[in-house]
């Protein structure tokens, strides 16, 4: 069988290591070991290379390096923002407002919460994903402690208007996070200028390894940890910090915003063509997310008449990394929460596709995709039950 290449398009999910990444953490990992807490000069080398990286992160995103808090990634940033908030705020009230699409990071932190007696507010989006800032002036009350809205949704790319969420939750003087973790490295994040009092962002998903992750708090937010142990961090995440996970970190994410504006302007046009060319191959789509406030590598579409989990599966087949917002297989039955939040019906949900472009990504991949996906479509139709119902009775067919 003729070797051929994988075309990873699923860079939402995770991203490959990018190989300057890879140089810095092999040589944390077998020449710079030090425990950055310790006073002698080796341990104080992997602090130093600790505190450059806390440095680049910051400047990255426009905030001061001593604002940088470590975590194991983005789970763990976005639970310690509403965990950490909850606590430290309790006297003020009990109520967050958040919406029906954040990542689960967020909704199963914030349903923890309710379980233990806090007031959550899951707001509404439009067709689009785009928050309704109406709702969101309207559902604040004495008792709000934290507003917490992604900066862009992981499975349809939308971008929300995190700068004036970001002045209502001034006026109202409450806290707002956001979880920033795929528009970082994407578009651009001025996390002053959006008015954030705390973000979360990961390593593994703009080219740097797994594991390693970082909540921004500005200084002055009353917030208490979720980890308790030695005095890193601020004081705020207990723990050995991972060195070679945050020095890759710190490379990563110096390499995706250096590179952002180039990168961006050749991954949408490719995602442009690889929609395009979709649209005119593939009978019965529909494309998710906002047509122009969306992430230049993310394409979410539903195909009518098809299994979400069984294109993907064929899709592999043919050497190509994608993922579905369908959950046939996981015991809730339950289609993606943000599809069915933009308005989806249950049926369209469960064949749906996403397909996001990364770094490595060529015209010639999305020539091979135009290719073969309409194909695995017509292959899978032919054996939907669903598809034959639907074109009997439209009397194209006389048995189903
Ligand atoms: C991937 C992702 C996370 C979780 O980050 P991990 O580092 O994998 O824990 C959180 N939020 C969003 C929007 C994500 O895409």
């Amino acid at each position: 069988m003729q070797m051929r290449k994988l075309i990873y398009l699923d860079n939402n999910a995770t991203t490959q290591v990018h190989p300057e990444v890879a140089e810095i953490m092999d040589y944390c990992l077998t020449e710079c070991f030090g425990n950055p807490s310790t006073i002698y000069s080796f341990g104080k080398k992997a602090k130093r290379l600790m505190d450059e990286s806390r440095e680049k992160i910051a400047k990255m995103i426009n905030a001061a390096s001593d604002e940088i808090v470590f975590t194991s990634g983005g789970t763990e940033a976005d639970n310690l923002a509403i965990f950490g908030i909850a606590k430290a705020n309790r006297d003020k009230g009990k109520h967050i407002i958040t919406s029906k699409i954040e990542h689960h990071a967020i909704i199963n932190s914030c349903k923890a919460l309710e379980k233990d007696g806090s007031e959550i507010t899951y707001l509404d989006v439009d067709k689009y994903g785009i928050v309704n800032l109406e709702q969101l002036e309207r559902s604040i009350k004495r008792e709000t402690i934290l507003i917490s809205i992604m900066h862009a949704n992981n499975e349809i790319g939308t971008i929300e208007p995190i700068a004036e969420i970001g002045r209502i939750a001034r006026k109202h003087k409450i806290y707002f996070h956001s979880d920033t973790v795929q528009a970082v490295g994407k578009i651009r994040v001025d996390l002053k200028e959006m008015n954030l009092d705390m973000a979360s962002i990961s390593s593994h998903k703009i080219h740097g390894p797994k594991g390693v992750g970082a909540l921004y708090v500005k200084k002055g937010t009353r917030i208490k940890p979720i980890l308790y142990g030695g005095e890193q961090e601020h004081r705020l995440r207990a723990g050995t910090e991972n060195v070679p996970g945050i020095a890759g970190f710190g490379r990563a994410i110096e390499l995706a915003v250096g590179e952002m504006e180039k990168e961006a302007a050749k991954l949408s046009q490719l995602r442009d063509k690889l929609q395009k060319g979709l649209s005119e191959r593939v009978k019965y789509i529909i494309f998710n997310g906002h047509p122009t406030e969306r992430l230049p590598n993310t394409i979410n579409c539903a195909i009518q008449f098809i299994e979400g989990e069984s294109l993907i599966l064929k899709l592999d087949d043919l050497g190509i990394c994608a993922s579905t917002g369908s959950a046939c297989s996981s015991a809730s039955l339950e289609p993606s929460h943000v599809l069915l939040a933009i308005g989806l019906a249950h049926e369209a949900a469960h064949g749906s596709l996403r397909l996001s472009l990364g770094r490595d990504t060529t015209d010639e991949d999305i020539d091979y995709v135009l290719d073969v996906l309409p194909k695995a479509v017509e292959e899978l139709r032919a054996f939907s039950p669903p598809y034959k119902e639907f074109l009997r009775k439209r009397g194209l067919i006389t048995k189903a």
